[in-house]
């Protein structure tokens, strides 16, 4: 899905918004996500740590379990906003892809810049997917 510059920028305006809420006490290291689906709605996460550090969830999958959770399955794209522009981790990047491997992913910088915009396809080549589980 080709992106216009407004969705772009009010994604990434989100994403912003929700790094408010990240609780990293052990990282410092606040990640704010916000996820567009294909219906049009805008689903919000922040990092949340733990004392077991294990136990932590990221911004994108807390975006992506609460989207999903509403009965949510079709995503457009996803922006994720860190201090430095970092790009999701390789759990971050599977689950994405179990919803498919199209959805845009743009990243950001604290500041709003767009430091990349790339798809989970390009993420994560040769991701496992829901079909190949497919049975016989
Ligand atoms: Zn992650």
């Amino acid at each position: 899905m080709k992106l216009s510059d407004e969705i772009r920028a009010q994604l990434v305006e989100a994403a912003q918004e929700a790094r408010r809420w990240a609780y990293a006490p052990y990282s410092n290291y606040a990640v704010g996500a916000a996820l567009l689906t294909s219906s049009g709605k805008v689903y919000d996460g922040a990092n949340v740590e733990n004392a077991a550090y294990p136990t932590t969830m990221c911004a994108e999958r807390v975006a992506v379990f609460k989207a999903v959770s509403e009965g949510e399955r079709d995503f457009a794209a996803i922006a994720v906003v860190t201090a430095n522009g970092g790009t999701p981790c390789g759990s971050c990047r599977q689950v994405l892809a179990e919803f498919g491997v199209e959805t845009v992913v743009i990243i950001a910088d604290i500041s709003g810049r767009v430091v990349m915009e790339s798809r989970v396809a390009e993420l994560l080549p040769g991701a496992f997917l829901p079909s190949d589980l497919a049975r016989e």
